[in-house]
This record gives C-alpha cells, sequence and structure tokens, in this order.
C-alpha cells in the first residue's frame, strides 16, 4: 500500500511538472490537493509523511472520522463538496477554506458563524462550467452579481473559482469547461467595480490535469490517481447524492 502511494504521487508530481513545463508555467504555480473522500486515515498519513500538506473532503462526517488519527500531523484542510448550512459549525472545526461556496444562504450563514467566532475565511467560488444537473455550482452568468452580493460578508476572502467541469475520455469534450472557469476570472477582473484582481482556478482532476494545467489552473485535486479507485462506480459524480 505505502509503496503504491508513493509511487503514485511521483507520477503525479511528474504528471503536473510536465503540464507546467509544456505551457510555459512554474511547477510552483500549481498546487496539489489530495481529494480524500473515502480514502482511510492511514493512506491519508502516508501521503502527508510523504511531503503533502493539503487535503480536500467532500463530507463533514470525514473529517471528523479521520481527525483522531491525523491528530499528530500539520495538515491543511478544505472542504470541496456540497455543504449544507447546518454543517457550517461542524465544518469550520477543521478548514482553513470552502473551494464549494454556490449560493447566497450559504454565504450568509457562513458569515454569521465567522463573525461569532470572529474570524475570516478563504473561499472559493464553486462554478457549474459543464452546465450538468448533477453538479453544484452557480452558472457562469450568476457569478459576477454573486460577488457583489457577498461583497458585504467581509469574513468571506474570495481567492478564486472552482469547477469539477465535463468528465470524459475525450479532451475536446472536456476543455470547454476549463477554458471558461478562465473566461469567467477574466471577465470578473474586467468588472472594476468587484475590485477584485487575484483569483486562483481550482480545477483539474485524476482524469484532466493536464488539461486544466494548459488552461490556467493554480489547485488541481487528485484523488484517484494517487489512492486509487473509489469503486463507487459514476454515482460520484452525482453531487445530488453526496451527502
Ligand atoms: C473526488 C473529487 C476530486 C478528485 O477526483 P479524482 O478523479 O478521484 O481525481 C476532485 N474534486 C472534487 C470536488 C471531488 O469530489
Amino acid at each position: 500500500m505505502k509503496e503504491n502511494i508513493l509511487y503514485n504521487l511521483k507520477q503525479v508530481h511528474a504528471r503536473i511538472e510536465n503540464a507546467c513545463k509544456a505551457s510555459g508555467r512554474k511547477a510552483s504555480d500549481v498546487q496539489l490537493l489530495l481529494a480524500t473522500k473515502t480514502v482511510p486515515a492511514a493512506k491519508i498519513r502516508i501521503a502527508i509523511e510523504a511531503g503533502e500538506s493539503l487535503i480536500g473532503e467532500n463530507k463533514m462526517q470525514e473529517f471528523r472520522d479521520k481527525d483522531a488519527e491525523l491528530k499528530d500531523l500539520n495538515i491543511e484542510r478544505h472542504f470541496i463538496g456540497h455543504l449544507q448550512t447546518n454543517k457550517i459549525k461542524d465544518v469550520l472545526k477543521y478548514v482553513t477554506c470552502i473551494q464549494s461556496l454556490d449560493r447566497l444562504n450559504l454565504a450568509e450563514e457562513l458569515h454569521k458563524q465567522l463573525q461569532k467566532e470572529n474570524r475570516n475565511l478563504d473561499v472559493f467560488i464553486q462554478v457549474n462550467t459543464s452546465f450538468e444537473e448533477s453538479k453544484f455550482g452557480l452558472s457562469p452568468a450568476e457569478v459576477i452579481p454573486f460577488i457583489k452580493e457577498i461583497k458585504k460578508y467581509e469574513t468571506l476572502k474570495i481567492k478564486g473559482l472552482m469547477t469539477i467541469g465535463l468528465l470524459d475520455v475525450e479532451k475536446e469534450k472536456m476543455l470547454p469547461s476549463l477554458r471558461l472557469l478562465k473566461e469567467i476570472r477574466d471577465d470578473i477582473y474586467a468588472e472594476k467595480t468587484t475590485g477584485i484582481t487575484d483569483l486562483k482556478l481550482s480545477m483539474g482532476m485524476s482524469q484532466d490535469l493536464e488539461l486544466a494545467i494548459a488552461e490556467g489552473s493554480n489547485l488541481v485535486r487528485i484523488g484517484t490517481s494517487i489512492f486509487g479507485n473509489r469503486f463507487l462506480g459514476k454515482e460520484i459524480w452525482n453531487e445530488n447524492i453526496a451527502e
């Protein structure tokens, strides 16, 4: 098990480096997040002890269940799944960033809780760039109005945009939803009234990390290529049943 994970990590880092080289980018421009849903704590430990530092979970319960076993390690945690407002308080015990901010009432409830705790939180806005009903996220046209609306929640620090994108075996089908996220960022920069000038793009998974990096990704979220198959079939991509 250990050898596999170490080998896979090397491969993934090589893929990231090669993709960066191919598009004239520095490898240090792209951060690796380990997508650890369904992955037991013992496997996560192997990756962290090998030098990784950032993990993402889709469910609060998984952070909670694995917490005791990982307590002695220095791990940064992001939430990357669909967040129900009744889980906010618990999720905030673990994470420094929520990458899946996708609706106004979630922003409002997060702000309320953060005010109580007297802290700020990094957020990425999740965008549904593949227009699939099975995925959460704002539609592209909603993003700028949303940013303007949540500006009043000063505890939320907007750090970037996140998308899952369309997953397919064909590159040509995956590319448009990745490119779209970059275009949305350009639109945000062009809309001066948002006041936003620096947004990271969180996109790219096991299947499409090279494409995502070519399109400007700053953070790839990788599960399968490091920890192996989750044996959950297609269903995992229906975010509606993720929790
Ligand atoms: C599971 C998951 C990933 C990782 O997907 P893999 O194909 O296993 O690399 C990335 N992002 C999100 C939001 C996920 O749920």
